[in-house]
């Protein structure tokens, strides 16, 4: 474990919303060495007590449940460094120190590059780690040419891609749930799955975050990273073990077997749209292109869905939809896994429904709907069975900070394959920059734009005259959480 972690961007909302919070949830686990040093850099000129003091408050607004002892620990190990991080000498500065050190850029993206290049001069300590937040890259020449500036200053087991939606304990699960069940990975192929709908809709709108957003939009905000991770947890074959080698080389083999779409598939297979005026939870949203800092003429989308095919032996036949929009009436953020209707129903036994299994992301959720015997004699109906999980003892942040002190890279995103990712959506992007593929639009707190394609099944509810198992299975089997 090392024990000197450098934030660059240390004033910015990820370290207060995430960062902070993060490294209190490892201090609270018992997970941070005593002998931890946080130093926080940026340009502000600002000195240990002002960076302390922010750091309390921060950690009082989004950290507020952990004890007052834990948090303090926190600020007490921080201290605080003015360096511009394209300046050599700040950055060594602020990497100065005994023994190895975490460097977290965690900096607007246009800035990487030039931060890279500055820490290879800087004389980091051997055994020294940098973690790159995402975007990685705003396409794939980018992504390519930040790639081959970190080969050029670390081994690739030292840097950290980060990508928190796989400290996820509910992502982790998708694969778990498919590798720990012998009843599972038989049926996990195209043979008995018909689609699988990747879908990270939210409620929440802009919220301030132009100078993030605008231009960046959906498609590289959550698709080309987040939402194609776990993709390729749901689609990867086995690996031996889940350390980083097994685990990634396995997440590439899917990559590359996503069919390249041609410009015409990606204009036929695609859809952006973006939010208007509207309202959500009694709150008046406006337009997008009315939100403060935004641009109208950078064309960005809030919304996007596209359709994917697997060209391999086990997904052949099967539709892959990943969905992401922001501004929508509610939150659905869940791994939709339809299988295919049975070949035959004994004639009085009515008429077959799909089974579907659910991953919720967000509430953590896993649900399963069965056919089994329903209220009346002779009768089949629909049963759902689902478990509530725990939330988990680290938050993503505190469990992607734990693998970067201590080392272990199998959750971080390894260069090959960021680039793969960006393989896949290129095709999208050019579809759009050509203007094959309309902006469409739709209300802020609706469902998205008209037509939106329906066929990711709502779940099935009481309402709906749906035989819910979920408190008897709680009662039976799956307290402990999955
Ligand atoms: P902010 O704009 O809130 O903060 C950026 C930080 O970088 C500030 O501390 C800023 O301080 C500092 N900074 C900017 N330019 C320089 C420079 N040249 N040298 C040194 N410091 C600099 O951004 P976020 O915190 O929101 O995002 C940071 C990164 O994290 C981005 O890559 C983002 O994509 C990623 N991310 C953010 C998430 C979030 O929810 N916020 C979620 C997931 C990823 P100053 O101007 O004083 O130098």
């Amino acid at each position: 474990m090392i024990d000197r972690l450098t934030i660059f961007g240390a004033t910015g909302d990820l370290t207060a919303r995430f960062l902070l919070p993060g490294l209190a949830s490892l201090r609270a686990s018992g997970l941070l060495s005593e002998r931890f040093q946080l130093t926080g850099a940026a340009r502000e000129d600002w000195d240990d007590e002002r960076f302390r003091s922010w750091a309390a408050s921060q950690l009082d607004h989004f950290a507020g449940h952990l004890p007052v002892p834990v948090r303090d620990a926190v600020v007490s190990a921080a201290s605080y460094r003015q360096a511009d991080a394209l300046d050599p000498r700040g950055i060594a500065d602020a990497v100065a120190g005994e023994g190895p050190v975490a460097a977290y850029l965690a900096l607007p993206p246009a800035v990487f590059g030039g931060a890279i290049t500055a820490l290879a001069g800087s004389g980091l300590p051997e055994g020294s780690r940098i973690v790159v937040e995402k975007p990685f890259g705003e396409d794939l020449a980018s992504a390519a040419a930040l790639n081959r500036l970190l080969a050029g200053t670390m081994s690739e087991q030292e840097v950290f891609r980060v990508d928190h939606f796989l400290a996820m304990t509910t992502v982790q699960n998708v694969l778990g749930f498919r590798l720990a069940n012998r009843m599972m990975e038989p049926v996990w192929n195209s043979s008995h799955i018909a689609s699988v709908d990747i879908v990270w809709d939210e409620s929440l709108a802009l919220e301030g975050r132009a100078s993030y957003y605008d231009g960046v939009g959906a498609l590289k905000d959550m698709v080309q990273n987040h939402l194609l991770q776990i993709l390729c947890l749901v689609a990867m074959e086995p690996p031996v073990s889940l350390g980083e080698r097994d685990l990634r080389d396995r997440k590439v083999d899917v990559l590359r077997s996503v069919r390249p779409l041609s410009v015409n598939e990606a204009a036929e297979r695609t859809r952006r749209a973006r939010y208007t005026a509207g309202r959500i939870n009694g709150h008046d949203i406006p337009s997008y292109v009315d939100e403060d800092g935004v641009d109208p003429g950078h064309g960005t989308e809030t919304f996007t869905e596209i359709q994917l095919e697997i060209d391999n032996w086990r997904w052949l036949g099967t539709r892959f939809r990943i969905r992401s929009g922001k501004a929508l009436g509610r939150d659905h953020k869940e791994v939709t896994v339809r299988f295919r209707d049975v070949p035959h129903m004994a004639s009085g036994l009515g008429v077959p429904a799909s089974n579907v299994l659910r991953f919720g992301l967000e509430p953590e959720s896993l649900a399963l709907e069965l056919t089994g015997v329903g209220a009346r004699v002779g009768e089949m109906s629909p049963l759902t069975m689902t478990a509530r999980m725990t939330p988990p003892g680290l938050p993503p942040y505190g469990h992607l900070l734990y693998d970067v002190l201590n080392h272990n890279a199998a959750l971080s995103i390894r260069g090959d394959e960021a680039e793969e990712c960006w393989r896949v959506v290129t095709p999208v992007l050019e579809a759009w920059s050509s203007g094959l593929v309309p902006m469409e639009e739709y209300p802020a707190g609706s469902d998205g734009p008209a037509g939106r394609n329906r066929s990711v099944p709502a779940p099935r509810s009481a309402e709906a005259g749906a035989r819910v198992l979920a408190d008897q299975v709680h009662d039976g089997v799956d307290q402990r959480q999955v």
